[in-house]
């Protein structure tokens, strides 16, 4: 059973990439929220929003399309990279990136996504789960247009950003 030929394994690997999205844009939001910057902390809050309709949406077509979602192992998974696309950057976040870099990261997270969408759309011979992989790589390019967006009208770092002489006590 793979993503390519099974839906229900399709949709499995897309509700664990928008969850996994949605609580990327939470430690990112959460990141902002301590730099005091509300229009990018904002703009996080409401991409994660984005993640967990995208979550809902797969959570309800395999209740109408696909039977009973696999219970997957975390090894079970085929992303394209070893990681699920849109957490291969969560590891990064750190609490004095700026929102430049914040956005930096999340469109990557959203492009690593469309690229396993587009990936399924184009290799798999079911018709329905291209249709569908298709359509997540679509919305999912629009999320990067947005970012891209952001990214053009936010400043670029200075460099040193990662240096602070009086660190709070970060509980991870
Ligand atoms: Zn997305």
């Amino acid at each position: 059973m793979k993503p390519t030929n099974d839906m229900s394994c399709f949709l499995a690997h897309a509700i664990v990439l928008e969850d996994e999205a949605a609580e990327q844009y939470d430690e990112l939001a959460d990141t902002m929220a301590m730099h005091r910057n509300r229009p990018v902390e904002e703009l996080f809050r409401r991409m994660a929003g984005f993640s967990r309709l995208h979550r809902d949406e797969a959570i309800e077509l395999a209740r109408l399309h696909a039977g009973a979602l696999p219970d997957l192992k975390p090894w079970e998974f085929e992303w394209v990279g070893d990681e699920s696309p849109e957490s291969a950057a969560g590891d990064q976040a750190h609490y004095l990136m700026t929102a430049h870099h914040a956005l930096q990261l999340a469109l990557a997270a959203e492009r690593r996504a469309e690229q396993f969408y587009a990936h399924i759309a184009a290799s798999s011979d079911r018709p329905d789960i291209c249709a569908q992989a298709a359509e997540f790589a679509a919305e999912e390019a629009e999320h990067a247009e947005i970012l891209v967006r952001w990214l053009a009208r936010t400043p670029q770092p200075v460099r040193g950003w990662a240096a602070d002489p009086d660190p709070p006590n970060v509980v991870e």
